[in-house]
């Protein structure tokens, strides 16, 4: 089984640097696909109300039989949930749906900055955290303003943020931020989504056939030596193997800066929505 390495997080926690994430896995598949990732050697898994597969991770989890502290799983906070008490409400239906008296990572998924009320969802979560319904609380797709503007009202500095970010798309501004405040970066579509030719690239392609491995391994790589957590997706056994497999070998800090330099740096590699776009 993979040995994968733990990183602390700032309120004394620890999160397993890579798991499993379940965006567009269906409802009707999660359950077999969870219960082949905790098989194969997954110990954390990254779901969100919105995915509407919150029950299948849960019935994965009760039937692995494995014991609740050497899983670790984190869920979302979804957009129209931010106001009044309902962050308390939808905490406690994502925690019906997974069968856990807690999650231990809580995220608010996007700050739907037009509504204003991202600095009001991220003071319930510090109470939910506090009510023992998650171990550690944290936020996703947050722009520097929004992080500053959480910390400033609140003094409670987010655990992760969690963001878009593949080589094309390096998100440094954020990275910067949050390296300065202890912040650990979660990134999501580690892969690119598949949306552009990220396993074809010069530098991806050479750092996979020098040690070889895989592109898709050595981007994950990549990541880990960047000090990122990641939770790729698929739902084939063979892939979910493939990228649990990341772990005996090392990139080169050439092949580090080569990948490094894949960033345009205009912001033209981003595959995905923009924060400021959602609500
Ligand atoms: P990803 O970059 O992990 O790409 C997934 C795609 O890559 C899949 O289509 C899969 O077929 C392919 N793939 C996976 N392993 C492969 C391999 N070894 N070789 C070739 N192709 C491979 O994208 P993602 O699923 O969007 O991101 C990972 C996780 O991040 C999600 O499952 C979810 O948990 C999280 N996420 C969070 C947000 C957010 O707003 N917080 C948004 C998107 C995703």
């Amino acid at each position: 089984m993979a040995n994968v390495p733990s990183l602390a997080l700032n309120d004394g926690t620890s999160i397993p640097q890579l798991g499993y994430g379940v965006f567009k896995v269906p409802p009707a598949d999660t359950e077999r696909a969870v219960a082949e990732a905790l098989e194969v050697g997954y110990r954390h898994i990254d779901t969100a109300a919105i995915y509407g597969n919150e029950e299948g991770v849960g019935a994965a989890v009760a039937a692995s039989g494995l014991a609740r502290d050497e899983l670790f799983v984190t869920t979302k906070l979804w957009n129209d949930r931010h106001d009044g008490d309902e962050p308390h409400a939808a905490i406690r239906e994502s925690l019906d749906r997974l069968g856990l008296e807690r999650v231990d990572l809580y995220l608010v998924h996007w700050p739907t900055p037009a509504k204003d009320n991202y600095v009001h969802a991220w003071e319930k979560l510090i109470e939910i955290r506090d009510a023992g319904l998650t171990r550690s609380i944290g936020v996703s797709n947050h722009l520097v303003p929004h992080l500053e503007r959480i910390v400033a009202a609140t003094g409670v500095v987010p655990a992760v943020n969690q963001i878009e970010l593949h080589p094309a798309y390096q998100q440094r501004e954020i990275t910067g931020w949050a390296a300065a405040n202890d912040v650990r970066i979660e990134s999501w579509g580690p892969l690119g989504q598949g949306k552009y030719d990220l396993f074809g690239a010069e530098p991806v392609a050479a750092a996979a056939a020098a040690h070889g491995k895989t592109p898709a391994q050595a981007v994950l790589r990549w990541h880990l030596q960047k000090g990122f957590i990641v939770f790729p997706k698929s739902v084939r056994r063979e892939r979910l193997e493939e990228n649990l497999d990341v772990f005996g070998f090392e990139l080169s800090d050439a092949e580090m800066a080569a990948i490094d330099a894949m960033d345009p740096g205009d912001g033209s590699g981003r595959v995905s929505s923009h924060p400021d776009d959602v609500d």
